[in-house]
């Protein structure tokens, strides 16, 4: 865990968050400022800041993510969603541990502004 991390916190359950599906690798839980009726986060728990920095030992991992997060939405009643990650700042990153956003139950608009 990095100690300043907001999201190594809410993985460890320092910080509380709205839980949808956690196991000993993963966590899914709702955003707090949601941007779609259906809007939350996976994570691993591991810390890896971004995109960028995801290691060829972290394939599988990401690939689970993808995996289980659509599974998640699924269960949370939707079958049409989008799977974000933003890497930088530019991009709209700003919490440096990276994460899926899961964003469902509106239409989504393409290209994102
Ligand atoms: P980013 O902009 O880095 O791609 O996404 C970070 C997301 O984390 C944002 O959508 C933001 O609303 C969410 N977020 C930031 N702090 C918290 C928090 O303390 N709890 C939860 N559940 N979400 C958070
Ligand atoms: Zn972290």
């Amino acid at each position: 865990m990095t100690t300043d991390c907001l999201f190594c916190k809410i993985a460890a359950g320092d910080i509380p968050a709205e839980k949808l599906y956690e196991d000993g690798e993963m966590l899914a839980f709702r955003d707090i400022a949601p941007q779609a009726p259906v809007h939350f986060l996976v994570i691993p728990k591991k810390h890896i800041a971004d995109p960028a920095g995801i290691g060829a030992e972290d394939e599988s991992l990401i690939g689970r993510m993808m995996r289980t997060g659509s599974q998640v939405a699924r269960e949370n009643g939707i079958s049409d969603f989008r799977l974000v990650f933003n890497n930088g700042a530019g991009a709209g990153q700003t919490v440096f541990h990276i994460h899926m956003h899961v964003l469902g139950g509106r239409s989504l608009g393409w290209p994102p502004g």
